[in-house]
């Protein structure tokens, strides 16, 4: 399969590869996601935890108000359409008569996860992606 453009030696060019077959395994410790306004949204699949409306932009709410001692934390984040944000002020969500659509979590970085959106560029990946 081939990546995107060349590798140049001195002397020669080699098309990039797309899947590289490594000849032992190497161990390393799973990462953890990141945490970050762009991978809280991506969790939540762009879509208010509130009003349920699906849209690219969106504010982050603390589930738990910072006043209130909400920490900045995945089970404490969710992606919130601004009116929603409003609405829900600095209270808790119960407090505005909110409901969550799901609670909020850490994802697990499994390969699926980390690796998905590239899949439709590169289908040639799917068949080495656990649980895809
Ligand atoms: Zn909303």
């Amino acid at each position: 399969m081939n990546g995107r453009g060349t590798i140049h030696s001195a002397v020669a060019a080699f098309e990039i590869p797309s899947v590289i077959k490594l000849s032992h395994m190497v161990r390393r410790p799973r990462p953890r996601i990141a945490l970050s306004k762009r991978e809280i949204l991506r969790r939540d699949d762009y879509t208010c935890q509130y009003c349920g409306r699906k849209m690219r932009t969106l504010t982050l709410d603390h589930v738990v108000p910072r006043r209130l001692g909400g920490p900045h934390t995945w089970d404490n984040l969710v992606a919130a359409c601004s009116a929603c944000n409003r609405r829900k002020g600095g209270h808790r969500p119960a407090e505005a008569d909110m409901l969550l659509h799901r609670a909020p979590f850490e994802p697990s970085p499994t390969a699926a996860y980390r690796f998905g959106s590239h899949l439709e560029q590169r289908q040639e990946w799917a068949q080495y992606i656990e649980g895809w």
